[in-house]
């Protein structure tokens, strides 16, 4: 008897396996087409500052126009792209397709921030896209910001310093996103000169809780300090809002400025008054 339910059990992993595979298998060769095709595409989350409301620039956040499944979220699909190496070219065509798009927003001073995987980043030929990206649609560098994660810099090698401190050079402002849930280090702000620091909205959602509070200030202090703009993520309500402001971050993004819009909704935010006062 148990040899026998173990044997239906086994078999019953072995399906359920086989299907994980073949949905895998299924998904990469959709992403390899989507890539292809024109199936993905970047949408904006506005970046506000603080003090006075006005749009500092946008977030790019890439998003995948699946033919059956609808919109498929990037939570879903960059694991994958990173697993079989796609993500280098996903990452190349939002880049270029960022630049492409705050290059013809009106505003000069707009910034357009990109997202880069600690593996996209780990591979060759980050700053060769980042330059021809750059040079092909004129976007002058101060305007491009990449956001990188703890998990990039937790392995602390020379050859991702080298690679940020080039980026650097070219002019391009580096973000350090996610700021709280790794293995967070405020040693990595001694190593890098960061723009931004972008505090995680968990952080926000439990400010709540002494010890969370206690962290968001710390890290605040040392921004004002080190002259690193900070960037409370994940505001949701005008309560959050108030209380970011209160304790010195200097700008936000979150649901309740706006949620990320796409590429024809930006142009018409970055044309339109400019600001998203909180009403
Ligand atoms: P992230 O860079 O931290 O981006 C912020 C995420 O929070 C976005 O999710 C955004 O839609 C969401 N968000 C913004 N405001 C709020 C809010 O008020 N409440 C809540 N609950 N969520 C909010 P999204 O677009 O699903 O992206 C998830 C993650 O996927 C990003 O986190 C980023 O790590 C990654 N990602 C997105 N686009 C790209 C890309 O082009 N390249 C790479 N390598 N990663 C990307
Ligand atoms: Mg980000
Ligand atoms: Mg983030
Ligand atoms: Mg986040």
């Amino acid at each position: 008897r148990a040899k026998a339910d173990g044997r239906n059990t086994s078999r019953f992993f072995e399906a359920a396996m086989d299907a994980a595979v073949e949905e895998r298998r299924r998904l990469e060769l959709d992403l390899r087409a989507a890539l292809g095709g024109g199936g993905l595409e970047a949408h904006y989350q506005p970046v506000v500052r603080i003090a006075t409301g006005a749009i500092r620039g946008f977030e790019a956040l890439v998003r995948w126009r699946h033919p059956e499944r609808g919109l498929v979220p990037p939570g879903v699909f960059i694991p994958l792209a990173e697993e079989t190496g796609l993500i280098a070219a996903i990452g190349a065509r939002i880049l270029l397709d960022a630049c492409r798009d705050a290059a013809a927003w009106p505003d000069p001073d707009l910034i357009v921030a990109v997202n880069v995987s600690a593996v996209q980043f780990r591979q060759d030929g980050l700053l060769r896209s980042v330059t021809s990206a750059l040079a092909e649609t004129g976007l002058p560098a101060r305007r491009l910001e990449l956001e990188i994660t703890e998990t990039l810099l937790v392995e602390d090698s020379a050859a991702v310093l080298a690679t940020l401190r080039a980026l650097r050079d070219l002019g391009v402002r580096i973000a350090l996103d996610d700021f709280g849930i790794g293995y967070s280090s405020l040693s990595y702000l001694r190593k890098f000169p960061f723009d931004k620091i972008k505090i995680d909205r968990s952080f926000v959602e439990d400010f709540a809780n002494p010890s969370t509070a206690a962290i968001v200030r710390s890290v605040v202090g040392l921004g004002l300090q080190l002259g690193i703009a900070i960037c409370a993520e994940g505001v949701e309500t005008r309560e959050q809002l108030a209380l970011m402001e209160r304790e010195g971050c200097t700008e936000a993004q979150g649901y309740f400025l706006s949620p990320p819009v796409p590429a024809a909704e930006a142009a018409a935010f970055a044309q339109g008054a400019r600001t998203l006062r909180a009403a």
